[in-house]
């Protein structure tokens, strides 16, 4: 998901009573989420994973409050003001009419980033052979032995479809971002994934996010404040691709 937080939404689309409504609402500004760019946020409603350190579980397993169309009347009015569209959830590319909505993006010259967990690796491969998408940011939950326990379902083999597909593009920019509570991983699970994108030829940005606990805040599994957070100094330190460090 975005690196801003859904509950501090400045645009709620009204609730609608009849109709499918996919999305939760609109973060109509944000310099942090799309590099280089100025966009909005548009927060899908669902996912298709279930992690217990998920922020957003209102997003993840609640109903969507607004339609396209009106996510569609404010990108109208902020053509040309904003450069960028993050498409971002819950899990945007679980939407069936992601293409679409793509597409409708693109004519009114906007640029797009998709946000993933990367458990729809025909959705990626096609966007990429129609150019649908100016950067990917592509979340590694975990290596092959944590996956279920960190995302809920045993798909790490999907995920790393699509993680090759990426690797093997030099057209799109993409980064690999990765959350840590060491209630779910440690230092060797980290490793593990630096590992693995090393061998597969990753160049690029591996954000490391330390997780943050609120109490207010219930995240989708309940996890509770961590005892003990990562030891960056016993990370590997990769040649060919960098490792940045959040909220530590
Ligand atoms: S953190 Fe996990 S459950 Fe929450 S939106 Fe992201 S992929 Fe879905």
């Amino acid at each position: 998901m975005a690196l801003a937080l859904a509950n501090k939404l400045e645009v709620k689309p009204p609730v609608k009573k009849q109709g499918a409504l996919p999305i939760y609402s609109v973060t109509p500004f944000t310099m942090l989420d799309f590099p280089g760019q100025t966009a909005c946020i548009v927060w899908f409603s669902g996912c298709n994973m279930r992690c217990p350190y998920c922020h957003n579980p209102q997003i993840v397993k609640g109903k969507g409050r607004g339609d396209v169309g009106q996510v569609f009347d404010f990108l109208k009015k902020r053509a040309g003001l904003l450069d960028g569209v993050v498409l971002s959830g819950g899990e945007a590319s679980a939407y069936p009419g992601l293409p679409d909505f793509i597409k409708q993006v693109k004519k009114l010259g906007y640029a797009v980033k998709l946000d993933t967990n990367g458990l729809r690796p025909d959705i990626i491969d096609d966007f990429l052979r129609q150019g649908f998408l100016n950067y990917i940011a592509l979340d590694y939950k975990a290596p092959s032995h944590k996956f279920k326990k960190v995302t809920g379902v045993d798909k790490y083999n999907e995920f790393t479809k699509t993680l090759d597909l990426l690797c093997a593009q030099k057209t799109v920019p993409f980064e690999v971002r990765t959350t840590v509570h060491t209630d779910l991983m440690d230092e060797d699970d980290v490793n593990a994934i630096i590992h693995d994108l090393e061998n597969r030829g990753y160049q690029g940005r591996h954000a490391i996010q330390n997780f943050t606990h609120s109490d207010d805040r219930p995240t989708l599994g309940f996890m509770r404040k961590q005892e003990r957070v990562l030891n960056t100094d016993a990370l590997y330190a990769p040649p060919n691709f960098t490792l940045e460090f959040r909220n530590f």
